[in-house]
């Protein structure tokens, strides 16, 4: 944060404090483990936990101040405080008044899958030429993204945000919190269907990023999304350009190839030209058109573009290339998993060139609801259709998916294991070569990236 005086920030609050002259604030921070020197510290008031118990801790540790909530009694004398009503709404309120005081241009990502990865992608293409800020880790909720906009300070030129949801109305607070110039849906898929409804739902939810769009902003959108191409068509007053694989999009792929160096691929309109990502998949390839296009916008030519794609780098666990010493080639895309980011990431096992020998390794989909047996299930359409030298299936609901492919009955090699990694580890010490490429795709709480370390510990 650019310095404050703390009665500035007690301006912005609305609010009255003590112990007030001539302290400087830097920045603020909710944890006094994470806590930098000059930060305003923000106790939260939880169950398990009093992060007033923790003031006196933080001032210790360099902390320039803190607030403290009006109802909350053993408010010390000595220390600089501010007394307010609410932590959630004062660390809003801080970041909303933070943010008009910026000139730096924000760029919101929202979607269901691919925010993180999208965020990456725009923040390495960006930060060889401008000082870019973006959310840490997945701080992308209504603490988070407040957080971010107050890490940020004079030297920021741009900041990527990015927005995550689960109901109705959440990306509309963050859009108006962070007024982002730029916006990016990345795609829809069918994560919290059980909030939301339907995929209709889905699509409105995120749409609601335009809500906080700066008059003159744009959105950048998913163009593959019918559900998207139809609320962009009742906006006609929004600027919205779309990307994705039809040729029908305002940038379009129209080639791409995986080699060893990653993902070769070739855009056609807004921007033109060849260019090549240090990841796989085509749904990373589709991400990077939202970059590709931001980095337009704000004047990069194609050889700066291309230069910096080649060096970005994803967060891990995002269609991770990792090789084993023998030459087997994992890709560890355990992160998280859903339908939409399970058909994408089986589309590219299916259609990759780079080992002979695919592999399979697949772990519970989570907090899909009731019809979590028919997502599981219907993974076996998909799979069937690809080349695969074996499938390991772990979790309770592989079960399902077990018993489809046994089922319809055309495939060779698939074990099931419910709660042990070692079978499945075993199999895959005794099965692959330098011909091999493995891919790993579940949920979190899966863990598969433990049968990937198995191996390569062995
Ligand atoms: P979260 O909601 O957990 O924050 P996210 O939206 O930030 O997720 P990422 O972390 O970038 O998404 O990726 C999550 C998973 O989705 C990864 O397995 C990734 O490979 C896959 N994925 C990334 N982009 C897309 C996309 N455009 N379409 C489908 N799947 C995608
Ligand atoms: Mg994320």
């Amino acid at each position: 944060m650019m310095k404050r005086q703390l009665t500035e920030l007690a301006g912005w609050l609305e609010a009255q404090g003590q112990n007030m002259e001539n302290v400087i604030v830097t920045g603020a921070s909710i944890d006094t483990r994470t806590l930098s020197k000059g930060d305003l510290f923000i106790p939260f008031r939880g169950e398990q936990v009093n992060g007033h118990h923790y003031v006196r801790q933080a001032i210790e540790k360099g902390a320039a101040a803190s607030l403290w909530l009006k109802d909350e009694p053993g408010a010390p004398a000595d220390l600089p405080l501010i007394f307010v009503e609410d932590s959630e709404l004062a660390l809003q309120q801080l970041a909303r008044a933070y943010r008009e005081k910026l000139s730096c241009k924000f760029i919101g990502v929202t979607g269901s899958n691919g925010k993180t990865s999208t965020k990456d992608l725009i923040a390495s293409v960006l930060s060889p030429y401008v000082n870019v800020r973006k959310t840490e880790g997945n701080f992308n909720n209504e603490l988070g993204l407040p957080l971010t906009i107050l890490s940020l300070d004079e030297t920021t030129d741009v900041a990527v945000l990015e927005m995550g949801m689960s109901s109705f109305g959440e990306i509309s607070f963050l859009s108006n919190l962070a007024k982002p110039d730029y916006a990016i849906i990345t795609n829809i898929g069918e994560a919290h269907m059980q909030d939301l409804g339907s995929r209709e739902g889905i699509a409105k939810a995120k749409f609601e990023i335009i809500d906080g769009l700066n008059d003159a902003g744009k959105l950048f959108f998913d163009g593959d999304e019918p559900l998207l191409q139809s609320l962009v068509g009742s906006h006609p007053e929004l600027n919205a350009i779309s990307f994705g694989y039809s040729m029908e999009t305002d940038l379009h792929l129209t080639n791409m190839e995986s080699g060893d160096e990653g993902s070769r691929f070739t855009v056609t309109g807004t921007v033109n030209g060849d260019f090549t990502i240090p990841v796989y998949g085509a749904h990373q390839v589709k991400n990077s058109l939202a970059a590709i296009l931001i980095a337009n916008e704000l004047g990069l030519e194609h050889e700066q573009i291309h230069a910096a794609l080649l060096q970005s780098k994803l967060t891990d666990m995002r269609m991770q290339p990792v090789l084993a010493e023998n030459g087997a080639l994992f890709i560890n895309d355990a992160y998280n998993a859903a339908p939409t980011s399970m058909q994408a990431a089986l589309a590219f096992l299916d259609e990759t060139k780079l080992r002979s020998e695919k592999w399979a390794i697949l772990g519970d989909m989570l907090e899909l609801g009731e019809n979590e047996r028919h997502y599981h299930e219907s993974i076996a359409r998909q799979l069937s259709k690809i080349d695969v030298k074996g499938i390991l299936l772990f979790g309770p609901r592989m079960k399902w998916l077990h018993e489809e492919l046994e089922r319809t009955g055309n495939v060779t090699k698939v074990i099931w294991s419910e709660k042990e990694y070692e079978p499945l580890i075993r199999t895959l010490l005794t099965s692959i070569s330098k011909d091999s490429i493995i891919l790993l795709k579940g949920s979190r709480g899966m863990e598969l990236e433990k049968i990937m370390n198995g191996v390569l510990e062995a």
